[in-house]
C-alpha cells in the first residue's frame, strides 16, 4: 500500500518531517561514501524548508557525515541512531559517554575483526558498525562477535541489527527519543509529525510519531509498527515530489 500523507498543501503545513537516510532518501550502495542523496529529493527537502515546513533527518550516520550528504542544505540532525543531535536552533547535543571505555572496545574490536577478513569495522565515535555487506557470508561471525560485546559491555552499549550491518549502539541513544525531543522545541512543537524509515532502527521512531498522533511510513518490505508504506526509495522520491508539487504552482507560486 502506498500512502498519500498529508494530502493537502493544507496539512503538510502543519505538519513536521523526520526522515532516516539510507535506504530511505538514498540507495543502499556497496560501501557508505558511495551513498548519495537524488538531487530530485534535495530539491523538496530544500523546498519543504522554504515554505516554513521543519525537517529533520534521523540517522546512524554521524552529524558530519549528514552534513556532507546534505549540501548544501544544513538541516537539524539526529546522528548514531540518536547518540547525537543537532536542534534548530544549532544547539549540539551528545550522550555523554565513557571515552576512554569506548577507545578500550575499539581495540578490541580491531582485533576481533582482524580474524575475518571482509568484516569491515566502522567506528562513529559513539558506536560501531559491523558491516558484512561485501562478505554476506560473514553474517553469522559478526552476529556472534557483536552479540558477545554488547553482552560484555552492556553497561555501555546495545546490539542494534541492521541491513548487512550489526551495530554497537550507546545505551539510551533511540530514534525515538530524539524524535520527542525535536517535538518539544520550535519550529517542531505544536504539528503533526511524519517519519519515514526502512529498518529495524527506524521502529522506535514510528513507534513515537504513532503515539503523538503522527504519521509513520516503512519503506520496503518486512514487518513494521509503521501505518503506511513506501515501497522504494524511489517511491519516497516520488512522493515527496508530489508532495511539494502543489507548493510551487498554489500556495507559493
Ligand atoms: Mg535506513
Amino acid at each position: 500500500m502506498n500512502g498519500q500523507c498529508p494530502p493537502s498543501a493544507q496539512d503538510l503545513q502543519n505538519c513536521a518531517f523526520f526522515f532516516d537516510v539510507d535506504g530511505t532518501l538514498a540507495e543502499i550502495q556497496p560501501r557508505p561514501e558511495l551513498v548519495f542523496i537524488p538531487p530530485a529529493t534535495l530539491a523538496a527537502l530544500d523546498r519543504l524548508q522554504a515554505v516554513g515546513v521543519p525537517i529533520a533527518v534521523i540517522s546512524g550516520r554521524r552529524l558530519a557525515d549528514l552534513d556532507r550528504l546534505f549540501e548544501p542544505l544544513r538541516l537539524p540532525a539526529a546522528g548514531v541512531h540518536g547518540a547525537e543531535r543537532r536542534a534548530a536552533d544549532g544547539r549540539l547535543r551528545r550522550l555523554d559517554l565513557d571515552l576512554e571505555a569506548l577507545r578500550q572496545i575499539e581495540d578490541e574490536l580491531v582485533q576481533a575483526c582482524a580474524r575475518h577478513p571482509g568484516l569491515r569495522l566502522e567506528n562513529k565515535g559513539l558506536a560501531f558498525a559491523l558491516h558484512f555487506r561485501l562478505a554476506p557470508e560473514l553474517e553469522e561471525a559478526a552476529r556472534t562477535l557483536a552479540e558477545d560485546f554488547s553482552r560484555r559491555h552492556a553497561r555501555l552499549l546495545t546490539l542494534q541489527p541492521g541491513k548487512c550491518v550489526f551495530e554497537l549502539k550507546p545505551r539510551g541513544a533511540s530514534k525515538g527519543e530524539v524524535i520527542r525531543e525535536f517535538m518539544h522545541e520550535p519550529p517542531f512543537s505544536g504539528r503533526v509529525p511524519v517519519f519515514i524509515g526502512d529498518d529495524l532502527t527506524d521502529e522506535a521512531g514510528f513507534q513515537t510519531v504513532n503515539a503523538l498522533g503522527g504519521h509513520s511510513f516503512k519503506v520496503g518490505p518486512g514487518e513494521t509498527i509503521a501505518q503506511r508504506r513506501l515501497d522504494s526509495v524511489m517511491a519516497v522520491e516520488k512522493w515527496l515530489d508530489e508532495l511539494v508539487r502543489p507548493l510551487k504552482t498554489e500556495v507559493y507560486p
